[in-house]
């Protein structure tokens, strides 16, 4: 079989961060991640796959210009990438001084992209916690300005870029981010729904992962059971009684009948997240996505906003496009999924994530590991798209998919990649790619 290689390749360079955001994966109970930078030694390892990608983005869960070893990094990696390949990263841009921001540029970056999750307009109070780009705009804007200026001149054009976490409370001032970054150079704005990381953030979320047909029918036999006077709310406290009042029993009927009746017209109905969201109903996101295509229309920005409900086709892009992800311990995995233990929330239940690790930098280079059997399988494992639908399993989160019984195994269909129950494969989360 011939060596194939990475086309994408994603370096996590450190795991250290400047701010504690209130929806990022560190601040999450049951994390275990542990603060360190990649040594460059390490980094280097990577030589060899350099000349076959087309993007390298370094990133992962930390701050990239936290690594004094960065603008060396992007100089390395410049030397060995072709001329037309990309090398970016995205940053909450507060440690930035001109200093870096010239070493930088002069060592060949080609994208930044910037967190800005709120303006100055919002009032703080209304904003509880820090977001993912700070608590404050202009520390971005400086960013902003620093790389402008130090990309001055330079034959390469430097792509400047902002990241939008859409939630509850900040929805509303995206069309006034996509305006507010074009003015000060953003050529592009990369807007995604939260991965939750706890009960809160979930209830963040304005992502809806239950398919059309089951809202529909959901909304449908909610208002039948209106009419007949019983509070779908209230099934999840009395199906498990011993002692059921004659009201209790007619509703635990009815929802078993409708559970039934979904099955028969071959609908996936997840009740207890449609039942959960009956108190807050997701708004349309419509009106808010049009007024920010709009913006970016009148500002020539490219707006890459993320899908308001699940793709009916699956499709990993991590792995349809060849990416390989390296963290700053020097190991290796498929994805921003699987790259470390942590915990999320998702589905009404928390999830503890384990990572899938094709082995270490330490012990091997990349394309011996990412042509080795083990992360070869993987890959077809993925592209065969055998997993099951576990957001809209009516059943689940089952255990097996939780990590309530420790390491992912296989899912109910037999496949032993844990996909299933995958955010990013649903289309509502994005970054920088
Ligand atoms: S800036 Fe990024 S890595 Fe740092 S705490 Fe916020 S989300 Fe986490
Ligand atoms: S693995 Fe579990 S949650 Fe996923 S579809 Fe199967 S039973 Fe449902
Ligand atoms: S867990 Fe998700 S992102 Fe990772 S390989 Fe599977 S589908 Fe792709």
């Amino acid at each position: 079989m011939p060596t194939s290689f990475p086309a994408r390749l994603y370096v996590e360079v450190t795991t250290r961060c400047n701010l504690r955001c209130r929806m990022c994966v560190k601040q999450a109970e049951g994390c275990r991640i542990p603060e360190g930078d990649m040594p460059l030694a390490v980094f280097d390892r990577l030589a060899s796959c350099l000349p076959h990608l087309d993007a390298l983005v370094l990133n992962g869960v930390g701050e990239p210009l936290l690594h004094p070893d960065l603008p060396a990094m992007v100089r390395l990696a410049r030397r060995h990438m072709r001329p037309d390949a990309d090398i970016g990263f995205q940053t909450n841009g507060l440690p930035l001084t001109p200093d870096m921001a010239r070493a930088l540029t002069d060592g060949g970056v080609d994208r930044v992209c910037l967190s800005v999750d709120a303006l100055a307009t919002t009032a703080r109070e209304e904003l509880p916690g820090c977001l993912h780009g700070g608590m404050d705009a202009g520390s971005v804007a400086r960013a902003m300005d620093m790389l402008r200026a130090a990309a001055r001149g330079r034959a390469r054009p430097l792509r400047l870029g902002v990241e939008f976490v859409l939630m509850r409370d900040n929805a509303e001032e995206l069309p006034g981010v996509v305006r507010w970054a074009a003015a000060r150079g953003a050529e592009f704005c990369i807007v995604t729904h939260v991965l939750p990381y706890d009960a809160a953030a979930a209830a963040q979320s304005l992502f809806v992962p239950d398919t059309d047909e089951a809202r529909a029918f959901f909304d449908r036999r909610a208002a039948d059971a209106a009419r007949l006077g019983l509070d779908l709310r209230r099934y999840f406290d009395v199906v498990w009684k011993f002692a059921k009042s004659p009201e209790e029993k007619a509703l635990v009927d009815f929802v078993l009948h409708m559970r039934q009746d979904a099955a028969e017209q071959g609908i996936s109905l997840h009740v207890k997240r449609l039942v959960n969201g009956m108190d807050a109903p997701v708004p349309d996101l419509g009106p808010l996505f049009e007024a920010a295509r709009a913006a970016a229309a009148e500002t020539g920005m490219d707006l890459r906003l993320p899908r308001t409900g699940p793709s009916v086709e699956r499709r990993c892009d991590f792995v349809e496009d060849g990416a390989a992800f390296v963290t700053a311990d020097g190991s290796a995995h498929p994805c921003y999924f699987l790259w470390h233990r942590y915990a999320c929330f998702l589905d009404g239940e928390p999830k503890q994530v384990f990572p899938r690790t094709f082995g270490s930098l330490a012990d091997a280079t990349l394309e011996e590991l990412w042509n080795g059997a083990e992360w070869r399988e993987f890959r077809d494992e993925v592209r065969a798209y055998r997993y099951p639908d576990c957001t809209n399993c009516p059943t689940g989160p089952c255990d097996d998919i939780t990590g309530a019984m420790g390491e992912f195994d296989i899912d109910c269909h037999g496949v032993a990649v844990p996909c299933g129950h995958c955010p990013w494969c649903l289309g509502g989360v994005q970054c920088l790619r």
